[in-house]
């Protein structure tokens, strides 16, 4: 049976606080208190050392702004608008390939003609500047001559009369 209350009776009421633990000032996880000493601020030395350095550098940050050094207008863009324009220009026509063809003069004229273009270009090309060609060009000649009077009847010098009486 349970007791009532006597209402005429005093009673003593005691309430008892005791900290059982907070939250991490850094990461709210909960850190329990031992009973002794000072509670703990933080669970662990690296979240304390996080909040420490975030307090520290709002710190500076409002140092820095108190002094001018950091500027806290509003932050602007400047902005270059760059076209480029890529214009397709199709490729010329592949120029035919022309091929040069030696051709071997096979008759006099074609000889005349030939050899008359080698005085010339000797004269007024490039070829009369290439020096280091001349002493081939000058025996294949000689070879030339030579092949004349062999084949002309009574040999170079009947050649050599004819042509100069013919020049006359
Ligand atoms: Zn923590």
């Amino acid at each position: 049976m349970p007791t009532e209350p006597q209402p005429d009776v005093p009673v003593e009421v005691h309430v008892y606080e005791q900290l059982l633990g907070r939250s991490c000032g850094w990461c709210r996880q909960h850190v329990s208190y031992s009973g002794r000493g000072r509670p703990a601020s933080y669970c662990s030395k690296s979240c304390r050392n996080r909040a420490w350095e975030v307090r520290s550098a709002e710190a500076r940050l409002q140092r820095d702004i108190a002094t001018g050094a950091v500027r806290t207008g509003p932050v602007r863009e400047v902005i270059r608008e760059t076209v480029v324009q890529t214009r397709l220009v199709p490729e010329p026509a592949a120029q035919p390939r022309v091929e040069t063809t030696t051709v071997v003069p096979a008759t006099a004229n074609a000889w005349r003609v030939h050899l008359d273009e080698l005085t010339r270009q000797l004269r007024e090309g490039e070829l009369g500047r290439q020096h280091w060609h001349h002493e081939k060009l000058y025996r294949a000649l000689i070879d030339v001559v030579a092949a004349l009077g062999e084949a002309y009847p009574g040999g170079i010098e009947h050649l050599q009369r004819n042509a100069s009486r013919r020049s006359r």
